[in-house]
């Protein structure tokens, strides 16, 4: 598939001495995957060119990927070809300079609303900008090099978006794709073990979320993690986000949300749901995403009760109107 921009993306890759690689804000183990594990397969492959990643906002939970990157106020953009993975759209870049780089290439799996670069690579249908990356690897397995270290780092992008092959974008290619990564080597139990496990602390604080979730009358459940909930639990900006997946396993529920106060008083909204569509709901508060998985933000404890209602109304809706659902 898409053979004709694959080629396209391999010779802009050969005409450049300089290559930077940049990702969303926030970045997530796609994000870092995908970047990092391009990088590091550009280095094995074109050992004369500098390839760098920019963007130093990595977060506590992926610091055990011991990724380098550089930051972006000194790199030289001149000459230089970017590579942006995983970002819908250039507000999201977590480097806004990249755009100063002589040509861009657009590598990602976000429905395109919003077109840029001089070479574009979206499929929307992927798990994951990770497995489109070894896609790439394995159409030019010939002319790439790849090591146990970009292996690992794509295998875990692959498993972080498609929740460890659970999400319905997993499909036989994301499979094969996994398998030709875990042929390389990676110790899955390591990464697992570095991906999952957590602080005793943390199983407190899942304790008492579990206490202060509620459930509306259609089966949108819900958390707010407020300020003091995070001082009180010593909790990470990541470890108040994860919060979201604890509410995944309810029968009948089929959107979930987590709230989460911000240190500038806002309130990010992270959605998620099965069945149904959520992303619309994201996009009228300021937001958007994936169909089951999307963020939005809220500056009142008002607007998080009219969000809360909306999806309520739109489960209702959903519930009255398909059948099929768990
Ligand atoms: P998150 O809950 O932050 O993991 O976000 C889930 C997905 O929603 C991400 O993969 C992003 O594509 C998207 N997303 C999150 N926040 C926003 C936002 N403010 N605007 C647009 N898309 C967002």
């Amino acid at each position: 598939m898409n053979e004709e921009t694959k080629n396209a993306i391999l010779e802009k890759i050969r005409e450049y001495d300089r290559i930077i690689l940049a990702r969303h804000v926030r970045p997530d183990g796609d994000a870092v995957g995908s970047s990092h594990g391009l990088a590091e397969i550009l280095r094995l492959s074109f050992p004369d060119k500098e390839i760098l990643v920019s963007d130093e906002d990595i977060s506590d939970a992926l610091e055990f990927t011991q990724t380098e990157e550089t930051d972006p106020e000194i790199l030289d953009y001149s000459n230089a070809l970017a590579i942006v993975l995983d970002t819908a759209n250039l507000e999201r870049l977590a480097n806004k300079r990249i755009t100063e780089a002589k040509e861009l290439i657009k590598i990602d799996h976000h429905i395109d609303r919003n077109p840029y670069g001089d070479i574009s690579w979206v499929e929307d249908e992927r798990s994951s900008v990770c497995e489109m990356i070894a896609d790439f690897l394995y159409t030019f397995r010939d002319v790439l090099q790849c090591n146990l270290r970009a292996a690992t780092l794509l295998y875990m992008g692959i498993i972080t978006d498609s929740g460890n092959f659970k999400y319905s974008a997993t499909n036989g290619d994301t499979l094969r794709l996994a398998g030709y990564l875990l042929d390389m080597g990676v110790d899955i139990q390591t990464l697992n073990s570095e991906l999952e496990l957590r602080p005793y602390e943390f199983y407190k604080f899942q304790a008492c979320i579990f206490d202060k979730m509620k459930l509306t009358e259609n089966g949108v459940a819900y958390l707010y993690v407020d300020k003091e909930m995070q001082e009180r639990f010593h909790l990470t900006r990541s470890q108040a986000s994860d919060s979201v997946d604890f509410m995944s396993g309810i029968r009948g529920t089929l959107v979930w949300i987590a709230f989460i106060d911000n240190p500038d008083g806002s309130i990010r909204v992270r959605l998620r749901s099965r069945f149904m569509p959520i992303n619309n709901l994201a996009e009228r508060y300021d937001g958007g995403g994936h169909a089951n998985a999307s963020g939005a933000t809220v500056n009142s404890l008002r607007e998080m009760q009219a969000l809360v209602k909306d999806a309520d109304a739109l489960i209702k809706e959903y519930k009255e109107n398909n059948g099929g659902w768990i």
